[in-house]
């Protein structure tokens, strides 16, 4: 269903299935479409520091009446923080301004040159003051957690990177998987360019679904946590309506075997910003 939720490898259950807010405007968009998300059913949230838009998030959360214990929200701290060794105080910032005394998982939004362990210092401080329920990473290729690995005492629960029918990161999945750091696709929908793939077409009409639900059924099969994005209420609903059908073997082998390594994003070894 949609509160079904994996454990994390410190025991924190995260929904499988959530709200992706990138560039949804501060205010009345955002904070209609998360109330309208959660009264869906939606329990688990993902903004970032970068979105601007942790004011209305947790407006929304207020608003909604849902006891904040059975929510999952998941905020990040952005490059420019880790930049300026200033993690703890972005972490203050955010908190204020979604207006919560603790968040359910907190991010290092990319993997910035010779910042990054420096961070995670910080996350790991914050972890251990129960400030966060769980820490992880995001945009961090396999090299990134090795070398985070070298210095940490406590291991990433969550690696968020682009991962969708044409970018399904299929090595870095299994490395996750054997390092028990939950996998989490950003841009499930290709940011909305994968809505009319043929393959994918005609694997939803055998299944009276839309391709969106195709894919994000997919991610769900695969023991991916999912964060569509959607300011249409419609498009709410119909995303998180993944629960009552099943893809078959032969199914998610054709999907999987959509894999070009295209991404739509910036690359984590190459990124300027
Ligand atoms: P997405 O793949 O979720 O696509 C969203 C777009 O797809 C929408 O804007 C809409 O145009 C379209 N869409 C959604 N549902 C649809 C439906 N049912 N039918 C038709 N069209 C539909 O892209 P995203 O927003 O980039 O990714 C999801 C979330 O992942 C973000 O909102 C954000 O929370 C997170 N994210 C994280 C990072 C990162 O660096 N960690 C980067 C990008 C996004």
């Amino acid at each position: 269903s949609l509160q079904s939720s994996t454990t994390l490898h410190n025991g924190v259950k995260m929904p499988w299935f959530g709200l992706g807010v990138y560039k949804v405007p501060e205010g009345e968009v955002a904070l209609e479409s998360v109330k309208m998300a959660i009264k869906a059913g939606y329990k688990s949230i993902d903004t970032a520091a970068l979105y601007e838009n942790e004011e209305s998030v947790g407006q929304a959360i207020k608003e909604s009446g849902v006891p904040r214990e059975e929510l999952f929200i998941t905020t990040k701290v952005w490059n420019e923080d880790l930049r300026n060794n200033s993690v703890e105080e972005a972490f203050e910032t955010s908190l204020r301004k979604l207006g919560l005394d603790y968040v359910d998982l907190y991010l290092i939004h990319w993997p910035v040159k010779d910042k990054y362990k420096d961070a995670w210092k910080v996350l790991e401080k914050l972890y251990k003051e129960k400030r966060v329920r769980s820490i992880g990473v995001s945009n961090f290729n396999i090299h990134h957690i090795e070398d985070l690995m070298s210095v940490a005492e406590i291991k990433p629960m969550v690696n968020q990177v682009e991962l969708h029918p044409l970018h399904s990161q299929p090595e870095l999945r299994d490395y996750c998987k054997k390092q028990q750091i939950q996998i989490e696709a950003w841009a499930p929908l290709g940011q909305g360019r994968l809505l009319d793939h043929p393959v994918l077409q005609e694997i939803a009409s055998g299944h009276h679904k839309s391709i969106a639900q195709v894919i994000l059924r997919w991610d769900i099969q695969n023991e991916i946590v999912t964060i569509p994005k959607s300011i249409r209420e419609s498009r709410i609903k119909e995303n998180a309506n993944i629960f009552d059908f099943t893809l078959s073997s032969s199914d998610m082998e054709k999907i999987n075997a959509l894999n070009e390594n295209q991404r739509f994003g910036a690359d984590p070894d190459n990124f300027n910003f």
